[in-house]
């Protein structure tokens, strides 16, 4: 099936569901009742990798009535993204680097997702990145603009090279990176079309978001391949995700198979306070427990555990935090104290 193909028969409703997976009581009633909080959405390949109920796949992309609970702290945006918009669809929340909202479109909707607030709403998608590229050529200081969504490599091949070649055609040079889960979700999207594309504006560097050794298949390492051989760094950051892969052993073994396809273990994310999401957070104390075992292997396999501070305090890595008695201390990029409990909550 073509990454097209795969696309215009995704799982959108509870009876396509129910088709491919048998449900848990728990499952089908998050379907029925939470369809309005954040949409459904699977690709058939993606859906191929799925296995029981505690399946690390399936906890990804089926939702379960956990996800009706609500934690003081969780928030729509924990980012605080929209609160740095400066143009229509980009968003900047550091002095170098902005984030272009490409597409509200993704091949598989992710339960953790932090954009979930306008990832699936067809509503949310930009019009023209005009506004957006007339401010980065303002502003040459900002050189690293992250294309994010929503999944950039939705747009057609065509629409992309655009776009790309908007950015090159800047004043001044920048860093371009796409943030993209296709290789996870949807790897036959990584054509030679594609690749062609990106290997005339590169070079750019790709981000991927693999969070367990299930997603490692043959199709995904060719969709590696394919994006390395093409010039693009790939870098892979995974959320760290309580039930999915909360485990040294198997970040390790996620790791070491990026490692063998060149592309870098990059960072460890943990969970935002994003609304619905306490059943994925780990405790801080068990995040960086598992950062140290992974530090036990080579350096390239060893990504770094970062949390992306709430309210738009900015990303810091956990092992710069002071563990206090009672909570966490970060100091934020521009010195602001932040402090967390034991799940990353605000106290
Ligand atoms: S692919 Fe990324 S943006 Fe899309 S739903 Fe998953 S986490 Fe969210």
């Amino acid at each position: 099936m073509t990454w097209r193909d795969q696309l215009r028969r995704s799982i959108r409703t509870l009876e396509q569901l129910e088709a491919v997976v048998e449900l848990t009581d728990d499952e089908r009633e998050a379907v029925r009742t939470l369809g309005s909080r954040f949409r459904l959405g699977i690709t058939p390949y993606y859906a191929s990798l799925m296995g029981g109920p505690d399946c690390p796949v399936r906890r990804q992309a089926i939702p379960t009535l956990a996800e009706a609970v609500l934690v003081p702290g969780e928030t729509s945006d924990p980012l605080a993204e929209d609160a740095h918009v400066v143009a229509p669809g980009l968003t900047r929340r550091y002095p170098d680097r902005a984030l272009l909202f490409v597409s509200p479109t993704c091949a598989v909707y992710c339960r953790h997702c932090t954009r979930r607030r306008k990832v699936g709403d067809p509503r949310e998608a930009v019009g023209s990145y005009g506004p957006a590229l007339a401010w980065l050529a303002a502003h040459p200081e900002v050189d690293d603009v992250l294309l994010s969504g929503g999944d950039p490599l939705t747009l057609a091949d065509d629409a992309l090279d655009r776009l790309l070649a908007a950015l090159r055609s800047l004043p001044h040079p920048v860093t371009i990176r796409i943030g993209t889960r296709h290789p996870v979700t949807l790897p036959m999207r990584i054509t030679e079309g594609l690749c062609a594309v990106l290997a005339r504006h590169g070079p750019v560097r790709v981000m991927t978001h693999f969070n367990h050794p299930r997603e490692a298949t043959p199709e995904a390492a060719e969709a590696l391949r394919r994006l390395v051989a093409s010039g693009c760094p790939v870098h892979n950051q995974t959320v760290l995700l309580a039930g999915v892969n909360d485990d040294a052993p198997t970040l390790l073994a996620l790791n070491r198979w990026l490692r063998h396809l060149g592309a870098t273990p990059y960072r460890l994310f943990t969970c935002d306070l994003v609304e619905g999401t306490s059943h994925f957070r780990t405790t801080l104390d068990r995040a960086l427990a598992i950062e140290r075992e992974l530090r036990r292997a080579s350096g390239l396999a060893a990504p770094e555990l970062v949390v992306d501070l709430p309210d738009g305090g900015g990303k810091v890595r956990v092992v710069e935090g002071e563990r206090l008695p009672d909570r966490w201390r970060f100091t934020t990029p521009e010195g602001r104290v932040v402090d967390l409990d034991a799940q990353g909550v605000p106290v």
